[in-house]
């Protein structure tokens, strides 16, 4: 695979090139990489230089899931291309674990996309795709996806407000979506191992088959699909079938892909989630004792308008009792709470605010010495990253499920690196804003 637009790469070569259709759902396809041994960077979209530090493996985390399908398609293919020239041997291209699309796409169409793109690879004819991650409760049978103990369609994922998924059957869903034609490799075909599911796959192509969903209703499935994967140009999948693959390319689990440069520096946490989870995690912060201070919206509107630098004073706040530990600044809160304030502010406003908020005063933080930095909440954690001008991470170990220490490199930090992990808001345990600092540790 080559592409004459983009320089070569000019460090090792990379095994797999994976293309992940929004923000969080990169950072899980990364942490699965890293636990199953692969080194693994993620971008924050499509990188405009070569990538500059070895990696088996590249996530490039793109906003796609709910673009025009065109848009879709375009941003795939630069990060596909991008991919194919820091010499990506497999790609794929990693969704949602609930598969969400509509009967417009973008499952389906970047697939095909993809597909066309690489057409002139050898077996590239075929492709599959499963969103099973037992882990996370998702499981694939008989081509339909369960959530937990239910169909897709009785998940609550049938009222999802862009991507509403009205059918479980996952062969039909995706049909609708390619003009491929779309099959089917079952649990049976799955349980017998990677024999049988190259064999299915030869009677599928022999059909003319071009896509297959294969179900997967335990890890163990996943690793018996792994071996059958090996050499297939492009996949599709959640993050679950990342679980198999390293091992194809004769990588095994180990501590060292997770390692990340020793963490020094002052720590803090910024939360912007009003989550369940993460106001749980505010309160227990609070209760063992850390500095900690609330950010109230209607009085940091007021500020603005009345032209007071409310960031620098949560940083005068904050300068002093830095060296003591660390410290959480957060605009988290209850329902009730939220509600007063977008009823005051309106919805939008008070959520673009509470962001820019923040995110002036994680990159002030930084700026102050803080080396260790925890951010709750995605788009919280999107405008911190934005304003810190990072477009680089290399994962780290795992604090809990989903949630990688990385690090990364800002101007904010002055030349040095800069550890961070970026928490979705329900992710993580109660403590988890002394046991993130503890693990890096
Ligand atoms: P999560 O991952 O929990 O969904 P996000 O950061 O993605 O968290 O979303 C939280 C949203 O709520 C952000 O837009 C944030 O700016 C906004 N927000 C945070 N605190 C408040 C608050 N006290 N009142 C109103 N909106 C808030």
């Amino acid at each position: 695979m080559s592409s004459a637009a983009i320089e070569p790469a000019s460090v090792g070569a990379m095994f797999l090139g994976c293309i992940a259709d929004d923000f969080t759902g990169a950072t899980d396809l990364a942490n699965n990489l890293v636990r199953a041994g692969m080194r693994v960077v993620q971008a924050m979209g499509v990188p405009t230089q070569p990538l500059d530090t070895d990696a088996d493996a590249v996530v490039v985390a793109l906003k796609s899931r709910t673009l025009p399908v065109n848009e879709a398609i375009a941003q795939s293919l630069a990060a596909l291309r991008w991919l194919q020239a820091q010499g990506a041997q497999q790609i794929y291209f990693k969704y949602c674990s609930t598969f969400d699309s509509t009967a417009q796409g973008n499952i389906g169409p970047v697939t095909e996309a993809l597909m066309d793109a690489l057409a002139e690879v050898p077996g590239s004819d075929f492709t599959i795709a499963t969103p099973a991650f037992p882990d996370n409760q998702r499981t694939v049978f008989k081509g339909h996806l369960f959530v937990g103990d239910v169909l897709l369609n009785e998940s609550g994922m049938q009222n999802h407000p862009l991507t509403p998924m009205s059918d479980a059957n996952l062969v039909r869903v995706l049909q609708a979506q390619c003009r491929r034609k779309v099959g089917l490799i079952d649990y049976q075909v799955v349980a017998q191992g990677e024999a049988a599911i190259r064999a299915r796959i030869g009677q599928l192509r022999a059909q003319g088959v071009g896509l297959a969903i294969v179900d997967a209703i335990s890890n163990d499935d996943l690793l018996r699909l792994g071996p059958a994967l090996k050499g297939m140009p492009l996949l599709t999948a959640g993050s679950g079938v990342a679980i198999g693959l390293p091992a194809n390319f004769g990588i095994a689990p180990s501590s060292t892909a997770s390692a990340l440069p020793a963490a020094t520096g002052l720590q803090a946490v910024v939360s912007g989630s009003c989550s369940l989870a993460t106001n749980r995690q505010v309160q227990a912060f609070i209760q063992a004792g850390g500095p900690a201070l609330r950010l109230d919206p209607v009085q940091i509107a007021a500020q603005e308008a009345a032209g007071v630098d409310g960031v620098a004073e949560v940083l005068a706040w904050a300068e002093p009792l830095l060296r003591q530990g660390p410290v959480l600044v957060y605009s988290s809160a209850d329902t009730t709470a939220v509600k007063s304030v977008q009823g005051q502010l309106g919805v939008d406003a008070a959520g673009a605010l509470v962001e820019r908020t923040l995110a002036a005063i994680a990159r002030g933080l930084v700026t102050l010495g803080v080396r260790q930095l925890v951010v709750a909440g995605g788009e919280t954690s999107g405008a911190c990253v934005q304003a810190l001008a990072i477009t680089q991470m290399k994962i780290g170990p795992q604090i809990d499920p989903g949630v990688p220490w990385c690090h990364a490199h800002t101007e904010a930090a002055s030349g040095e690196g800069l550890h961070l992990t970026l928490k979705s808001g329900n992710f993580g345990s109660d403590d988890f804003f002394t046991k993130a600092f503890a693990r890096l540790a």
